[in-house]
Formats: C-alpha cells, sequence, structure tokens
C-alpha cells in the first residue's frame, strides 16, 4: 500500500481484516471515516472498544452478554423446561426476533465437524449436560443450521441426551439445506420450529 501514508495504509489494513470486507470496500470505508468530524470517529471508535470490553459469554447459556448470567438466562418469565440449543449468539437473535419462543438457550459456539477436525469436546457441550443435570428441563429444540455439520451435531446430542428422558426435538426443514439459520426469515424460522419434530 506505498500510495498510502502510514496512518491511512494502517485504517485501511485493518478495516480489510473484517468478514466481508474487500480491499475497495476498505479504502472506502478509510476515506469516509476521515471526513467524518473528530467526535463521530471517536465514538465510533470507543463503541469497538467499549463493546470488545464489556462483553461477554453468559456462564450458564453461553450467549454474549454484558451481564452474567444473561438477560434471558436470568428472566424469570421465562419457561425454563426448554432449551434451545442453537450453533451461535447470532442464532439467538434470530429466534427471539420471532418472538414466539419464550424457553432458554445453549449456544454451542460451533458445531462437530470430523472434515475440520472439530470434535464434540471442542464445542460447548458440556455445560449443556451439567444444565440437563441440574436444571429441571423437559424438551430439547435442536435448532443447529441445517447442513452436514449442524445435522451430525444435532444427531450427536440427541443420541446423546435421549436415555436421560428428556424429549429431543429437531426444527423443520422449513430453512433451505445448506442455509444458515440467522439468515432465515422469521416465518421460516417459526414455522420450521412449529414444525419440529421429535428424534
Ligand atoms: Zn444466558
Amino acid at each position: 500500500m506505498k500510495y498510502y501514508a502510514k496512518p491511512l495504509a494502517r485504517l485501511i489494513n485493518e478495516l480489510s481484516r473484517l468478514p466481508g470486507i474487500g480491499g475497495k470496500t476498505a479504502q472506502r470505508l478509510a476515506f469516509h471515516i476521515l471526513s467524518m468530524e473528530e467526535k463521530e470517529a471517536r465514538a465510533l471508535a470507543d463503541s469497538i472498544i467499549e463493546a470488545k470490553q464489556k462483553m461477554t459469554y453468559c456462564s450458564v447459556c453461553g450467549n454474549l452478554t454484558d451481564t452474567d448470567p444473561c438477560v434471558i438466562c436470568s428472566d424469570p418469565s421465562r419457561d425454563r423446561s426448554v432449551i434451545c440449543v442453537v450453533e451461535t449468539p447470532k442464532d439467538v437473535v434470530a429466534m427471539e426476533k420471532i418472538k414466539e419462543y419464550n424457553g432458554l438457550y445453549h449456544v454451542l459456539h460451533g458445531a462437530i465437524s470430523p472434515m475440520e477436525g472439530i470434535g464434540p469436546e471442542d464445542i460447548n457441550l458440556k455445560q449443556l449436560i451439567v444444565r440437563l443435570q441440574n436444571e429441571d428441563v423437559r424438551e430439547l429444540i435442536l435448532a443447529t443450521n441445517p447442513n452436514i455439520e449442524g445435522e451430525a451435531t444435532a444427531m450427536y446430542i440427541a443420541r446423546l441426551i435421549k436415555p436421560s428422558g428428556i424429549r429431543v426435538s429437531r426444527i423443520a426443514h422449513g430453512i433451505p439445506v445448506g442455509g444458515d439459520l440467522e439468515y432465515a426469515d422469521e416465518v421460516t424460522l417459526l414455522k420450521a420450529m412449529e414444525g419440529r419434530r421429535e428424534l
């Protein structure tokens, strides 16, 4: 990046490391940031630092939160007998948007993928077992993504949990195969939840 003075080159470089941001977009964003008022630019920088410092993972469900336990885990109006298992915190947001689900969540932070060497011990599964042993859970809804890794993960958890007598269900295939839960629209996700079948 010899065309740019060092501070600008650094900004472009940092921006281009973000997902979905190519070199051209990084350049456009960097020039935009330079044209901003200083207080606007500072607010942007501060928001990044604040989010990074204050956001953590809920020690109960693994969701992103600024309080521990998170607002969902500590909400007395939620149905504590149902846990919906998802891959990422973004999936929790997608589920919450449909406003129909009132149970708790468990975020795995990934999915089992033998191809990539990700095994059951590499995702947030142990904590789920601890919860099922200590809390009065009647149903586990497996809402992992409808791709190979998500299905493998759902099957693994179902086999692990079924002997305990807890009802284990899988969301229906309203979501296109290979698609991500977070990109499913609210109606599709609601249908997938309503049409869940017991494993
Ligand atoms: Zn939580």
